[in-house]
């Protein structure tokens, strides 16, 4: 999702769907713009893989536990974005706000994208970034800790490991205030602004796209064709093997560090010879104070497919993986 959305959505055709109960009928509205994350169709696809791996498992037994009768892990992962959309009510839903009121700024960590790995202590990570409360989702689910209810948890971990997977979530980059423009490391207490995660990047006409959102959805459609989320998850999982360095050693506490630091590896090659071509300023309401016009290099689509197609496959597995941790 867009990590900034409720400030700047400049993809239009990001939906939300709202499901209300009114008057006894439940009538289905399609807001645009919308808080689509890793759009519902990344989070979905990495879900139905990590069932795919998790078939007959006692694991998948003990997932279906905490979530509701007919939901599946695959409805269990987009959650966490339906909730970002204020009007969004259920019964989950009311307390875990009150507890949580920055749970939209759980989905990301802002490290530059060009460290060699997360540090807590670099500018833009956080204790409530999405390593961190990957991590705290996990201690909820194995007992050891009750800063969620294992619900809240299980969903929130579901959609974060997919989060993780989408590189602009795990490396924001950051550009120079004045000279020419490049990407700079966050230095000092001036002299450079953030993309929020490629939010603030801009392309196509009248720069109606950006390309935290890009990576949210448009590769993810085109890596998917025509495929549904089904079929596409069980083509990953026959096409796309399973690489050695999927797989973390020991704790589990210790993993979803390893994988932002594998992401910001794609984050790297995600801004790589993308050029800076025109600072744009604030947008028309005032609302994001910087952004800049982009053009990606020749080949962008076809790297940036080949790329989304192992993070979704590796994301379904990983998101099995630490299931199974918790749930042998
Ligand atoms: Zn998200």
């Amino acid at each position: 999702m867009p990590r900034y959305a409720t400030l700047f959505v400049a993809n239009p055709s990001m939906r939300a769907t709202l499901l209300r109960p009114i008057l006894g009928l439940t009538v289905i509205l399609a807001l645009s713009p919308s808080l689509g994350a890793f759009g519902d169709s990344g989070h979905r696809v990495i879900g139905r893989v990590a069932e795919i791996h998790l078939q007959n498992s006692r694991t998948l037994a003990e997932v279906r536990k905490v979530l509701r009768p007919q939901e599946t892990l695959a409805d269990a992962t987009v959650w966490p974005d339906t909730i970002k959309n204020p009007l969004y009510e259920d019964g989950d839903t009311p307390l875990f706000r009150l507890a949580h009121p920055a749970h939209d700024t759980y989905h990301y960590t802002n490290v530059a994208f060009q460290v060699p790995r997360y540090d807590l202590s670099l500018p833009g990570a956080r204790t409530t970034d999405i390593l961190q409360i990957m991590r705290e989702c996990t201690r909820v689910l194995r007992g050891t800790s009750k800063a969620f209810t294992p619900r809240e948890a299980l969903r929130m971990l579901a959609h974060l490991v997919g989060d993780v997977h989408q590189p602009l979530h795990s490396g924001n980059s950051f550009i120079n205030a004045s000279g020419a423009l490049r990407f700079v490391l966050p230095e000092g207490p001036t002299g450079w602004r953030s993309t929020t995660g490629g939010n603030a990047l801009l392309y196509g006409p009248q720069d109606r796209f950006n390309l935290h959102s890009y990576w949210d959805t448009h590769i993810v459609n085109l890596a998917m064709q025509q495929d549904d989320v089904a079929t596409y998850a069980a083509r990953l999982v026959k096409e796309v093997p399973v690489a050695p360095g999927w797989t973390s050693p020991g704790d589990p506490d210790t993993w979803p560090e390893r994988w932002t630091n594998d992401s910001l590896v794609y984050a790297k090659a995600a801004h790589q010879d993308i050029r800076l071509t025109t600072y744009l300023g604030p947008d028309d309401a005032g609302r994001v104070p910087h952004r800049w016009r982009i053009e990606q290099p020749a080949g962008y689509d076809e790297r940036s497919r080949a790329a989304i197609r192992i993070q979704l496959a590796k994301g379904g597995y990983r998101l099995a993986a630490i299931l199974k941790a918790i749930w042998p």
